[in-house]
């Protein structure tokens, strides 16, 4: 292991985007600029250890080539790396005869080698294990009610007792996609540390940084003020808020309104985009129908200004709902989503 003083001075990140998911995480970290994946890898960033990516969406090895580094980390032959994993786990003690993803073939035997066993196998080694993106931190859109695969979020999979090197657990980084300077954030910080530069990542019950994820959306959001007026939006086309058009900004946990999407631009509930909750361990099915009327929509703007202390006491109770995963997220070997296969089984 490359060491300068305490910390390191080399780290591997081993990225796997093999779970289910749309590799959108890896295409939105390509717009970080705070900071850039590209400046991370070139060692522009003062202190940081050097950084060898694997990432297949960036990478210009194909094949065997390409696995060569998961490979000898799974052996034990490569460290100090970072696990990042992107999309959601399935369940692959319910495939019946098959499989739900692999990530290359096992070269004994020539059949494909599953995520679950790369996971399996590297996160025990690895100094740190961050799930990036919805999909991998609370299963996502896969594992809505009624799926036929079980997906689940990685800490669902691995254990939210489950511990790496470093002492952390799975490192969340929720959003669909993640906001690419909140992965690039988290990175860095998880970076510094590795080197003995930074103090333990801090975490909150979801395992997503603090500093990300401590305030809600509606905190942020440039609307906020007519909201605190009552001034509500009717329809789409208007400057207003728009929780009463359906935005759950007022108990979602985000800090996207406040950062911006790409170099401080953008934003859902800034540019006209409700908030659907997609950072939530809840996401998406404690928010569906999108567009519906979120808590606190219905009243009259009378009441809500009135009311407007109860009203925050009913957020309370609502944010802590909606950040709660779905009973069905878990690594048993039952499939308990509520499918009903169209054929048999
Ligand atoms: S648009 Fe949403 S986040 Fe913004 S002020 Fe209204 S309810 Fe809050
Ligand atoms: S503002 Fe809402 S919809 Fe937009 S990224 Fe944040 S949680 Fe997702």
């Amino acid at each position: 292991m490359a060491r300068s003083g305490k910390g390191v001075s080399e780290v591997h990140i081993l990225w796997i985007s093999e779970g289910m998911s749309c590799d959108g995480d890896t295409v939105s970290i390509t717009a970080a600029s705070n900071p850039s994946i590209e400046d991370v890898v070139r060692g522009l960033i003062p202190g940081l250890p050097k950084v060898h990516l694997h990432n297949k969406v960036l990478a210009f090895e194909t094949g065997e080539d390409f696995l060569k580094p998961y490979r000898l980390a799974a052996e034990g032959k490569l460290e100090p790396f970072v696990l990042v994993i992107e999309g959601s786990i399935p369940n692959e003690q319910i495939n019946g005869e098959g499989y739900w993803t692999s990530f290359g073939n096992d070269p004994k035997t020539g059949q494909p080698t599953t995520l679950n066993e790369w996971i399996d196998r590297l996160a025990p080694l690895a100094w740190a294990v961050v799930a990036a993106g919805t999909c991998a931190t609370y299963g996502g859109i896969h594992a809505m009610e009624g799926n036929p695969t079980g997906c689940m979020g990685l800490a669902d999979y691995l254990g939210w007792d489950f511990r790496a090197r470093s002492g952390h657990p799975v490192v969340n980084v929720p959003g669909c996609p993640v906001q690419p300077d909140n992965f690039m954030e988290t990175l860095t910080w998880l970076l510094y540390e590795a080197a003995g530069k930074n103090p333990p990542i801090p975490l909150d019950d979801n395992l997503r940084p603090t500093w990300l994820f401590g305030k809600t959306v509606h905190e942020s959001c440039d609307r906020a003020g007519y909201y605190e007026q009552a001034d509500f939006a009717k329809d789409y086309n208007s400057p207003k808020c728009q929780v009463k058009v359906g935005c759950w900004g007022p108990v979602v946990n985000c800090n996207v309104p406040k950062r911006g999407w790409m170099s401080g631009i953008g934003g859902c509930p800034n540019v006209g985009g409700v908030c659907i909750g997609c950072t939530m361990p809840g996401f998406p099915d404690k928010f569906m129908p999108f567009m519906d009327q979120p808590p606190g929509s219905t009243l009259s703007s009378t009441a809500l200004s009135a009311y407007g202390r109860m009203i925050r006491g009913l957020r309370g109770i609502t944010n802590s709902t909606l950040n709660r995963e779905p009973k069905w997220h878990h690594n048993r070997p039952r499939l308990t989503t509520g499918y009903e296969p169209r054929w048999g089984r």
